[in-house]
This record gives structure tokens, sequence and C-alpha cells, in this order.
């Protein structure tokens, strides 16, 4: 048999095609008819049917470390919680979600926890993603709406890469973009980014910009349209406000090529070389990503992209806008539901006009009426501190493992192991998080998951149940809806099948919206798709409305947005310098990230050899000076310090690394190698208005180990 589903890795949300007898997957390949890849996959993709397989899995409940039957533990989930609403408020209990929960499990959680427990306490890891370009296009756009499609990559004359090295994290998305650059000659890349990495192969340009000077390259390029009279007046007459304040801003620094290039310590002659290329083409999609986001600035850098995207009209045409690209494969779907800490329900936040009792009118049945909280809840940073200071007394992570992935890991082991009631929904059993559960559920997983994802063009797909969960795992959607019932709101969560929640979901997006931002998001054509149409649906690009019964693939083609009035806005940007500050205690600014072959905290990846065979151990990339400086010679073993914490690995001597910088990946866990955890050696400093956590910026110090 051969079913089409879509790949759990990151953000480009491939389709994947799978040849299997129902118990055993044999082959994958990839899918053809999907708009997202045609047929391509990368290395993780290819690799799917050998990281399946039930050793490993998580097959019973467990409570307080004994295995009971799902009867007891869902008993004890829905008691315990109620219990700690009783003694402590609504407020008391929280949730910690996952960009790799399908729509359908997230839509569950965010109806519970915010709308029946009361809590706005919900926030997810996609906060540690792309929460700052989320904010930097509600603040542009007045909604969180990516404008762009794949296809803009290919159409554009020129494509600037920021903060995204495209080969490694999104490899289907920079093979389209090397073909299309093949087959036009014409076609530039620009790649802005501190490390030279394997995507500057195809880059025609590249400034390896001092880390955090983002706002301030961006800034100096919208003075320099300015003063080049290369600003297109004509669209921002009728189109925007906010140009006078944005290079008001950007004029308080000095905004000369040779002051811009010394304060993001780049080459003269090739910023000027990028600004002329910028200024001179219409058809420009500037695509940027973690190394922008992951930053105490990302949502004023993101508005600093923004900006000139709206100053030259370069947006709303095919091959031309401001595009973020998500890490996770379901990052947006949790954007849609509400998953963020700030939202409430479908693209609708609490400050939203009406949305509170909108949202409460949607949800209430004949005999049940939601206990919706009235303003945002705690960040994913905040939220943990508020367990440490003990004003949140139950928390249920699903599908993530904040242990390791948070800043400050190590002082988040610390709040775990305080916080009273610790529930955990994971499908692998040896995870480090599980050391810190009351309550453990076992959760099914890719190829037995049923539901929807949306990637980074905002392209709702299919996820395809094909194997049965192992042992007495279940759906998360239905572990929730268990709960629910015995905490005596069955009647709002009678869901029998996924296909009934989508139909939820897509209900409540164009329900009484037209009047605000949040309308935008509007899959509302959607509704009322039986179970036999929910599993044939095709993969479709948001909004899906009566007028774009096919999806929409660009947004804002009529230079309409979802401001009230309804011009998008040039932020003012003040460039500021990371949080974390050098000194001669740390010398060294770390940046993180991914490697090619391997996929978060690799419970799934790390079981596959050939993709263990890529960077088989964490490792430290230092450049060759600093090796000397620092007394660490190549392949030798070396930890960073910082004073959260350590991280031991192996010492690559790179050039692709400036001077004073290194870097390390963010997968390895405590399980796979001792003390190369990450985020013990980040500090929580935080973006002021978007929460995202600045893992970019570290500072640390290196030495033999
Ligand atoms: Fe999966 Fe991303 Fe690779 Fe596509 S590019 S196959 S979505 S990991």
């Amino acid at each position: 048999m051969q079913t089409s589903t879509t790949c759990p890795y990151c953000g480009v949300g491939c389709g994947v095609l799978v040849d299997h007898d129902g118990n055993t997957i044999h082959h994958v390949e990839g899918d053809r008819d999907h708009p997202a890849n045609f047929g391509r996959l990368c290395v993780k993709g290819s690799a799917l049917h050998e990281t399946l397989g039930w050793h490993g899995r998580l097959t019973r409940p467990r409570v307080d470390g004994l295995e009971v039957d799902w009867d007891t533990a869902l008993d004890a989930v829905a008691g315990r919680l109620d219990a700690t609403r009783a003694a402590h408020g609504n407020g008391s209990v929280a949730a910690y979600l996952s960009g790799q929960l399908l729509t359908e499990d997230y839509y569950v959680a965010n109806k519970l926890f915010k709308g029946f427990l009361g809590t706005p306490h919900l926030d997810t890891n996609s906060r540690l993603c792309m929460a700052s370009a989320v904010a930097g296009y509600k603040r542009a756009f007045g909604a969180d709406a990516v404008p762009c499609s794949y296809e803009d990559l290919e159409d554009a004359e020129l494509v600037v890469l920021v903060g995204s090295n495209l080969a490694w994290n999104h490899p289907v998305l920079y093979q389209r973009l090397r073909t299309a650059k093949t087959r036009n000659p014409l076609m530039r890349v620009v790649v802005i980014d501190p490390r030279v990495t394997d995507t500057c192969e195809i880059a025609d340009l590249y400034l390896g910009l001092k880390p955090g000077s983002d706002a301030r390259l961006f800034n100096g390029l919208l003075a320099w349209m300015a003063d080049k009279k290369r600003l297109d007046h004509v669209y921002l007459d009728a189109h925007t406000h906010g140009l006078d304040e944005a290079l008001a801003a950007a004029r308080e620094d000095d905004t000369s090529i040779e002051a811009v290039a010394a304060d993001c310590d780049v080459d003269p002659e090739r910023l000027q070389t990028f600004y002329y290329w910028f200024a001179s083409q219409l058809h420009v999609v500037t695509l940027y990503s973690q190394g922008v986001n992951q930053s105490s600035s990302g949502t004023d850098k993101s508005n600093a992209i923004i900006n000139c995207h709206l100053a030259g009209g370069k947006i709303g045409l095919p091959g031309a806008g401001p595009f973020s690209i998500t890490g996770q494969p379901n990052a947006m779907g949790g954007r849609e539901v509400g998953g963020l800490a700030n939202q409430l329900a479908a693209h609708m936040d609490y400050h939203t006009p009406g949305a509170i009792d909108r949202v409460t009118r949607f949800w209430s049945t004949d005999s049940l009426t939601p206990d919706l909280p009235q303003g945002p809840g705690y960040k994913a940073v905040e939220l943990f501190e508020a367990i440490e200071r003990g004003e949140i007394q139950a928390l249920w992570i699903m599908a993530t493992n904040p242990a390791v992935s948070l800043p400050d890991a190590n002082r988040v082991r610390a709040a775990l192991e305080k916080c009273p009631l610790v529930i955990v929904s994971e499908c692998m059993v040896d995870t480090d998080l599980l050391e810190y559960a009351d309550i453990v559920l076992p959760a099914s997983s890719w190829s037995e998951k049923n539901g929807t994802v949306t990637n980074s063009e905002r392209r709702i797909s299919r996820q395809r149940g094909i194997l049965p969960p192992p042992g007495e795992a279940r759906h998360d959607w239905w572990i929730m809806v268990e709960v629910a019932k015995r905490l005596g709101f069955g009647e709002a969560f009678a869901y029998a099948h996924p296909c009934q929640i989508f139909d939820e979901h897509a209900r409540l997006s164009g329900f009484e919206n037209e009047g605000d931002g949040s309308r935008l998001f509007n899959i509302s054509a959607l509704a009322g798709l039986d179970r036999a149409d929910y599993d044939a649906l095709a993969p479709i690009q948001w909004p899906v409305t009566e007028q774009a019964l096919h999806g929409t693939a660009r947004l804002f083609e009529d230079g309409r947005f979802a401001t009230p009035d309804g011009r998008a806005k040039l932020v003012p940007v003040c460039p500021r310098e990371p949080s974390q500050p050098l000194s001669e205690a740390r010398p060294l600014r770390l940046n993180t990230g991914r490697v090619r072959d391997q996929w978060h905290t690799m419970t799934r990846t790390g079981r596959a050899p050939r993709l263990m065979n890529h960077r088989a151990e964490p490792f430290i990339e230092v450049h060759p000076d600093d090796a000397l400086t620092y007394g660490v010679g190549d392949q030798r073993l070396a930890r960073l310090v910082s004073p959260s914490g350590e991280y031991r690995g192996r010492v690559r001597v790179s050039n692709s690394q400036r001077r004073g910088e290194v870097f390390v990946p963010m997968h390895w866990t405590d399980r796979f190698s001792g003390n190369a955890r990450m985020g013990s050696l980040l500090e929580a400093h935080l973006d002021p208005v978007s929460g995202q956590p600045e893992s970019k910026h570290g500072a640390v110090s290196l030495e033999p180990f």
C-alpha cells in the first residue's frame, strides 16, 4: 500500500509517499504532487522509515513511577489538575506545547486550558523559534501573516538569506532555490550570516556580519534607499505609514556606508553592492530565520527587514516579500489555533476587539460556558520562572523537552523538580525530562497520528495515520478529550475523530471576524468536511474562503493590510547590541544551531545510524586564531563555560567561524552525551516584544578539557 503524508521535521513541510503493509513501513520517497517539495526529500526525510520501531517507545501510562492503566492515569491527571485549581486558582495550572503537535492536538489543548480550565498560561516551544517573526508581522501588517510562497523564491531576481543556513536547516527549499538559480542565471543570492555555511555555495555575495548587527545593516539600507532616491513613494503613499519615523530612527546613527560597514564589521564595498542590488530590483525575497528571531531584539530586526520591503514596494508581487521560515513542522499550525500565550484563539489576541466574547459564545454548549482568562499568560521562559516562584503548581508538557532547549536549562530543571505536578505526554521512554514527571502519558508519533500541519508558506497538509501506535500509546487529542470528560467538560469536547476537531477549528477561523486582523486567517471554506473529504484533503494555503476556494498563494496583492486603516506600518527601529555582554571572563560570542542530519534532541533522528555519520558527537566550532589563543586543538576535547552552565565537546577548528565567536549544535542531551546541553550555556535574555530568548548570542569562555 502507498499512503501520502507529510514529513515531521522542518517547516518546509515536504510531502512523503510511504510504502507499507499497515504494520511496517518499507520505503519512503518524496511526493511529486506535493507543492512544497515536488518529489524531493532531504536526508532526514528519506531516512524516516529507519527511525521507526517500537524499541524505546513508551507503551504504558505511569503515575508516581508505577505503570497503570489508562483510566487510572486519566483520573489522576483530571483529579490533580482539579485539586490544584481548587487550592490555588485557575492560573496555577499551565501547559507547554510543541511545534511537533498536529493542529488538532493544539486546538484541543488551547480550548481545554484557555477555554475551560480558565488559565492563560499555555505556551509552546515555537516561542523559541519564530515568536519574533510573528511579532514583527503583526506590528507591520496588523496580522501574523507570511506574505510569500515558496514559488516566490524561484520567481525572485534577488534572494537575500539572513540568519539562515538554508542548506542544512531547510534543505529542500535550498534545493529548490539552487535549481531556480541554475535555470535563471540572472538571479542573485546574497547570504548575510556571521558563519560561512554550506548555503554560501550559491551566494553571489556574502556578508559575514557581526552577530546581532542585522537591524543596523537594514536601517542603513533604508537610509541608503532614501538618499539614492530609490524609495517607491507611490506605494508608500498609497499603502503605508510611518516612513518618516522609521527613517528618523535609522538616521539616529551615522548611515554612511563606511559607518554601517564598521558597525556590522563587513567590507564597505560588499555592503554597497548589496544595497545597490536590493534597491535596483523589484522582485526581491528576503528570507530570514532563527539568526534573526533568536535575539533580544529579534522583533526589531524583522521589522527593519520588513521596512525595506515596504519602502521599495517589494511585497504582494510574484518573487517579492519578507519571508520568515519556521523551524518546526507545525509552528504555523500552533499560531493558527492560539498556541502562543499572548494569543487567545484562531489568530485572535486578547485585545482583539470583541474576541473574548466571540470565543466564549463559539465554545459555549447548551449546558457549558467556557471560563476564558481576560489577558495573556506567561511566555515560555516566564512560565518556568513562575513555576520557580511557586505561582504555577501544575504543568502539562507535550512533545518537547524544555530541560534541554530552554535557556538557563539547569534552572528549568530545578523549577521542574520543585513543581508539585508535572505531567509529560511523550513518545520515547528514555528522555531525561521523564525524571521530573509525576505522570507519564505514552503518546502516538509520526506515522501513527492523524491530522494536519501548516508549513512556512501557510500550506495546510495532512499527516496520515499509517501504523498502529505501540502498546497503549494514544493520540494527544484523545488523551486531552478523556481528561476534559473527567473534568465535566465532555459536551464541549465530544470529538471522536480529528476531522471533527478540524471542522470546529475551520468554523472558528471564520466566526464573526470580518472587522479585525484575525480575518486574514480564515479557512472557513474547509469547514464541514466529512471524514472521507478530510482524509482526502489536498495541500492548500490559507486563507481558504468562498472567494478563494483553492487557497491563497500570496497575501497583500491588493496593497491592503490587516490594520484598521488597511495600511502597513514602517516601524522605527533603534538597533541594540546582544543582551549577554562579552567580558574578560566571557570573551567569546556563542552561536547555536542545528546540524544537517539531526532534529531537535535526536529522539528520532538519533535512531538512524546513517544520520549519525554526519556529526557523530557534540562539537565546538572555533576559528584557528582562537584555537591558538585558548590552547585548544583540532579534534581535542574542550569546554565552554558561562555563569549558567558548561558544555563539553570536540573542537572543530574552522575558518567558517569569525574570530571571537564559537558555534555549538543544539541537539545533544545528557542521554546521548554527558554535559553537552546547549541550553545550559545560555542565559535567559528575552526580546521585550516577542518574549523569544536570545539563543544566538551567548557569552562564554573556552578552555581545554
Ligand atoms: Fe523533511 Fe524538512 Fe527535509 Fe523536507 S526539508 S524532507 S520537511 S526535514
